[in-house]
């Protein structure tokens, strides 16, 4: 069943799982899908491409959208029913709109303005159309997952939230929705980052030198490369001490798409 109106959105009787898309989903989707059955008497899957988290120069028009066959996956994944809103429906008109701080500041907030206040508002519009009991995000998009972290504790959101596992080709690139916009060549090099990512964490040396010797690589491979840094997982800023939780992140441009990577370091 699609829903494609707040007014029609049923209110929860039992454990509601939810699972936000922007659509044209992939194996990464599917295991949120497949995790929020597990843990939930009823599975909510949203599918909107949501404009005001893209810039003007991103690709809104063209991000992928195939709504039949997204609904066949997940219904087989165990999702029971979809909210897939128009964008009017969601913005009748100019929103108010919610800005997390600090961990917003750097990397995908800092290379793409107004994308985590588009992401903040729309995710908390959906958990307040759905009502979930438990959500489920993908830690692929970490600064994402970050934002939605400390905008629910800051706004006391009734919800819990769970962030799951980056799924991966075999050749370890992370599945994205945007892998399709890759030419034959580009898919060839595009696993580079993620070979990086696993190098450095797997030397365990991560001092300057190291970092500047996998930004070459990955210049080298073809990209141009956005950030590799390792950041502090509580501020989402470059690292700062040798206790906090760590992880690498990269950014990095090939041909006309920009893919994003991460890994956690376990210190
Ligand atoms: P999107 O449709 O790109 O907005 O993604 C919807 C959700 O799926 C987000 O929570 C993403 O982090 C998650 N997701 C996307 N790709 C992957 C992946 N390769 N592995 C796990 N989760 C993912």
């Amino acid at each position: 069943m699609v829903i494609r109106t707040i007014a029609e959105v049923p209110e929860p009787k039992v454990g509601r799982g939810f699972v936000p898309t922007m659509g044209a989903l992939h194996e990464g989707h599917l295991s949120l899908i497949r995790k929020a059955r597990e843990e939930n008497e009823e599975v909510v899957v949203s599918i909107f491409v949501n404009p005001t988290q893209f810039g003007p120069n991103e690709d809104f028009a063209r991000y992928p959208r195939q709504l039949e066959k997204d609904v066949d996956m997940a219904v087989e994944a165990g999702a029971d029913w979809f909210f897939a809103p128009e964008p009017s429906e969601m913005y009748p008109r100019r929103s108010t709109s919610v800005h997390v701080p600090e961990v917003t500041e750097r990397f995908e907030g800092e290379r793409r303005p107004g994308h985590f206040d588009g992401v903040a508002t729309i995710v908390l519009k959906l958990f307040n159309i759905v009502k979930p009991t438990i959500a489920y995000f993908g830690r692929k998009d970490l600064q994402q997952c970050l934002v939605i972290r400390r905008m629910v504790l800051d706004l006391n959101v009734p919800v819990e939230l769970r962030f799951c596992e980056t799924i991966r080709e075999t050749d370890g690139l992370a599945k994205s929705s945007r892998n399709m916009y890759l030419s034959e060549e580009e898919r060839k090099v595009a696993p580079t980052l993620y070979r990086e990512l696993s190098r450095l964490r797997d030397e365990k040396i991560l001092d300057e030198k190291a970092l500047e010797l996998s930004r070459s690589r990955i210049r080298d491979a073809g990209f141009e490369l956005d950030y590799l840094d390792v950041v502090d997982l509580d501020t989402m800023q470059a690292k700062t001490g040798e206790t906090t939780d760590q992880a690498i992140v990269v950014a990095a441009k090939i041909g006309k798409t920009r893919l994003i990577d991460n890994v956690l370091l376990n210190r």
